[in-house]
């Protein structure tokens, strides 16, 4: 079937059951705006779908998704910074109480940083920039699980992919207008990482940095 075609047939088997099931609701969202309680740093990975996992219907869940699911440092005077944008809209606009980042396991964007470690510095490509956000997720797995060459790159992947969600709730803190809710107690930062294969959702103890499965 043409991909196309795919998504047209899907689209009726969305109007013919959730959106007709939930038709009220649509409504109401659109007459009356959105007023999410969460959102979510996910990665653009298809297998990753954080409203699919989480069982998630309309305007409960603001999610912003990026190569990698990253956070970006605050740079005001960066150019044009979308995953900083939708943070400043979900934070100041719509007041959400979480920020959820959560990764994944068999990350392309985590493993196209690990293979190509030491060309990248020289590539001009967007993606090459995107992932030097992954150095300092780079620096704690060698620092944690030893030396490239004596680590699986299996290992180091799922090491870096778990450094990396780590690494963007460090960066959310960077953002003003975080560290002042989160002060206040008005914002809750999590970190979450999604198995695929087994559908484990393991969440993040941030006292002592590890990923464990949830109860
Ligand atoms: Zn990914």
């Amino acid at each position: 079937m043409e991909d196309v075609a795919e998504l047209v047939e899907g689209y009726h088997r969305f109007l013919d059951t959730r959106y007709a099931e939930q038709s009220d609701l649509y409504r109401t969202l659109a007459e009356e705006g959105q007023a999410p309680k969460t959102a979510i740093i996910a990665c653009c990975d298809s297998r990753v779908d954080p409203a699919t996992i989480f069982a998630a219907g309309p305007g409960q869940l603001f999610i912003v998704r990026n190569v990698a699911n990253l956070v970006p440092p605050f740079e005001p005077l960066g150019n044009h910074h979308g995953t900083s944008a939708a943070l400043e809209f979900a934070v100041e606009g719509l007041e959400v109480e979480n920020i959820v980042v959560m990764g994944h396991a068999r990350c392309g964007g985590v493993r196209a940083f690990l293979d190509d470690l030491y060309v990248q510095e020289s590539t001009n490509s967007f993606i090459g920039r995107w992932m030097s956000l992954l150095k300092a997720a780079h620096a704690e797995t060698v620092r944690t699980h030893g030396r490239d060459d004596v680590t699986s790159i299996e290992e180091q992947q799922q090491a870096m992919e778990h450094a990396a969600v780590r690494s963007s709730l460090e960066n959310l803190e960077t953002f003003p207008f975080i560290r002042d809710r989160l002060a206040a107690g008005k914002l809750k930062l999590r970190g979450a990482y999604f198995d695929i294969a087994d559908g484990r959702l393991l969440t993040l103890d941030q006292t002592t940095g590890a990923f464990r499965p949830l109860a």
